[in-house]
């Protein structure tokens, strides 16, 4: 039993708890009821639900040190019983072991859902209006994810992964330069389902190391074909996405060179694709594992570049040969200084640290011309082409014409 003197009573409209205060106890409401409310970072105010007797609020005092999520507010007179950090770990340590261990795998697996909430958020201001929710939501979440990850892994075993590839374009000649490969999967039931969904799902289960390699596989027997049967001998090159679980696999330098190798295009062909913060979240072990592509030949593209958090300073420390200019930035090229500017800056920085540039996401003439103008290498867009499959591409080439501006 709690003892009594951690009763604590509050009027109607009293504040029981603030938003981003630190937090040292939850509580049990005995009698009366409570609201919950956000402060989002806009100011404004959402509330999201009441709590009356027998239910715990400010519980996430007692599992992490982060800063109440919420403010709570008593609708009727409340009488509430306080459970300390303290108080609770006492209670945790008295406690029958399997119950302590149960409660510990419990909490621990409640924080990194917290974590994983708290970073789903980061590009919105703290606190997160939505966490609480999320919180909730992530349970109903993790089914379905686990549900989509068997699905997936079904979908590789019966081939109905496909690989699309889209045209690089050089900004000088006109002619393509090479392909990205982008994974498609046709479900028979749930239909097309697109890679900005499924991809951070296999990206959890560990399931994308598989599908990395298949795709890898899949691209460079795509870029044999392709170049024979459009007469590029080893001309082209094949862009492919990797993601910070296939860096952190084991042998993965092994791996790719292997399959590369298996396929008898130049290793030089083959560029992988990873973000900013791929080698921001571990930075020594990307190092080392990019030096080692680098020695195998590779080629070595940051997909999405401006989008990541880091310092450009860090650029010297990879050895990387093209930035792919994320295409937020040429959408806004013309609305937007600030991102005109940005452009503008890779660009120069990409000539100083002899990289070259690509632009992503070019839809329109004019940001063709303008990227060309300000000394672009290359392009990556609808304004060129969509991704496409083989065949489809195989025709495309056959049909090129250099672009004229
Ligand atoms: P990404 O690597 O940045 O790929 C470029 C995305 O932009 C592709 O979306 C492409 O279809 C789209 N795109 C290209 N040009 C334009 C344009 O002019 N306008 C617009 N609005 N979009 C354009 P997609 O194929 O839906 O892929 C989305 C993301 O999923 C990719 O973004 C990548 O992060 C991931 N992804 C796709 N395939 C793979 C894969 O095989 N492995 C891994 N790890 N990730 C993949
Ligand atoms: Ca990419
Ligand atoms: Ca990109």
């Amino acid at each position: 039993m709690v003892s009594p003197e951690t009763k604590k009573t509050f009027k109607a409209g009293e504040v029981i708890m603030s938003q981003g205060d630190q937090g040292e106890s939850a509580y049990i409401i005995e009698d009366g009821t409570v609201e919950i409310i956000i402060e989002k970072s806009d100011g404004s105010e959402q509330s999201v639900g009441t709590r009356g007797p027998g239910t715990m609020i400010g519980e996430m005092a007692i599992v992490d040190n982060a800063p109440r999520t919420a403010t709570v507010k008593a609708v009727r007179d409340c009488t509430l019983l306080e459970i300390t950090k303290e108080d609770f770990s006492r209670r945790l340590e008295a406690a029958d072991p399997v119950l302590r261990m149960t409660t510990q795998v419990i909490l621990t697996r409640y924080r990194d859902m917290l974590t994983r909430a708290d970073i789903s958020n980061i590009n919105n201001n703290w606190p997160p209006a939505e966490t609480l929710e999320l919180v909730y939501a992530d349970e109903t979440d993790a089914v379905e994810t686990i549900k989509m990850a068997n699905e997936f892994k079904t979908s590789l075993e019966k081939n109905e992964i496909n690989l699309h590839y889209q045209p690089i374009v050089n900004f000088q000649s006109g002619k393509i330069s090479g392909f990205e490969a982008l994974m498609r999967w046709e479900h028979p039931v749930m239909g097309f389902v697109s890679p900005d969904i499924f991809i951070p799902v296999i990206e959890d289960s560990g399931l994308i190391v598989e599908a990395s390699k298949w795709a890898l596989r899949e691209a460079c027997n795509s870029l044999k074909r392709i170049e024979s049967q459009t007469g590029h001998d080893r001309e082209l090159h094949m862009s492919v996405n990797f993601s910070s679980t296939d860096f952190s696999s084991e042998n993965f330098v092994e791996t790719v060179y292997n399959i590369i190798s298996e396929s008898d295009v130049s290793p030089n062909q083959i560029h992988l694709e990873i973000t900013e913060r791929l080698l921001m979240q571990q930075p020594d072990n990307a190092r080392e594992t990019l030096l080692m592509c680098q020695k195998a030949g590779l080629g070595i593209s940051i997909d999405d570049f401006g989008t990541g958090y880091s310092s450009l300073s860090y650029l010297h420390y990879f050895p990387i040969d093209t930035l792919k200019i994320d295409r937020s930035f040429i959408m806004n090229m013309h609305k937007d200084e600030g991102s005109m500017e940005l452009v503008k800056s890779i660009i120069a920085l990409g000539k100083n640290l002899k990289m070259a540039i690509v632009a992503e996401g070019v839809e329109e003439k004019e940001e063709a011309k303008l990227l060309r103008e300000l000394g672009c290498d290359l392009a990556q867009g609808y304004f060129y082409a969509k991704p496409m499959a083989e065949k489809d591409l195989i025709q495309t080439m056959r049909d090129w014409e250099t672009v004229e501006f």
